[in-house]
């Protein structure tokens, strides 16, 4: 008889009874080296006036450095005037400048300001400020996808070259995953990211909205992990990318697609290679 120590493949845990020791897949291995790339696809930075969160500058450093993400996309909080969404933007390039190939912007103007200050404010933001995506909030901002203020936000995006995230989920019905077949059908050469996945009583939704436009990419903060689960099998996960949309979110939501039973190839398209691609973030 030989004891679980006498192998250092095999561990007791202090009950004489023997167990494999634990053993890392080869993806697994990466993530604890930390040689696989995580992007964040939904980060905020600043105040939001109508959900009144501060989401402060070392909240967001503090979760990237702690969950180890290498990039995160930023966008504004919610904010309803130009001036304050103008200064928030300017703050989230800042942090860009200082930290280049980590921190990409995403833009959120008001879609109800007036067309020129809605457009000024983000071709601003697209070509001096290098801001790689627009958020469409329908909740926040009170837009209709379907009627003009809605559409101003995909036409924008689309000759700005730019994908659209779409707030989906609380809200309905105008942030309702099958809200976005119209625009989506539309703008076929326009990419749209349905953040929250429909959430979870509407995560079946944005998976027929995805099957139906192949344009349509869902990002699952606040998902279920099942339903992660459930939309990676169902469309690919090429479709999905992983954000967690707030600071203390960050760990829950890496959690969740580390747990689920994921391919090591699934894994590197959710947790980075699909975000990446997507707003063409120059990352490797
Ligand atoms: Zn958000």
């Amino acid at each position: 008889m030989w004891f679980a120590s006498e192998n250092p493949e095999m561990k007791s845990w202090g009950t004489g009874l023997k167990y494999p020791r634990r053993t890392y897949s080869q993806i697994e291995q990466k993530l604890r080296r930390h040689d696989l790339m995580i992007i964040d696809a939904h980060t905020h930075l600043g105040y939001d006036y109508v959900f009144e969160e501060d989401f402060t500058l070392e909240k967001l450093l503090t979760n990237m450095e702690k969950n180890k993400i290498d990039a995160s996309i930023v966008q504004p909080g919610s904010v309803l005037d130009l001036k304050a969404v103008t200064e928030q933007h300017d703050a989230i390039a800042d942090l860009s400048e200082k930290m280049p190939g980590r921190i990409f912007g995403m833009a959120n103007p008001n879609p109800h300001l007036p067309e020129k200050e809605y457009r000024g404010e983000l071709q601003r933001c697209v070509e001096d400020l290098g801001f790689v995506g627009v958020k469409l909030h329908p909740l926040a901002h009170a837009v209709d996808p379907h009627r003009s203020a809605g559409r101003r936000v995909f036409e924008a995006a689309l000759d700005f070259g730019i994908p659209v995230m779409i707030h989906t989920g609380a809200g309905i019905p105008w942030a309702l995953p099958s809200a976005l077949i119209s625009p989506a059908t539309d703008f076929p050469g326009l990419k749209i990211v349905l953040a929250h996945s429909g959430s979870s009583l509407f995560s079946g939704e944005a998976v027929l909205a995805a099957k139906l436009c192949p344009n349509v990419y869902l990002e699952t903060s606040w998902l279920p992990s099942i339903a992660i689960h459930s939309l990676c099998k169902t469309l690919g996960a090429s479709r999905v990318m992983f954000g967690s949309d707030h600071g203390e979110n960050v760990a829950t939501e890496l959690t969740k697609y580390r747990t689920i039973g994921l391919t090591d190839g699934e894994l590197e398209w959710c947790l980075g290679k699909t975000a990446a691609e997507v707003f063409k973030l120059p990352v490797s």
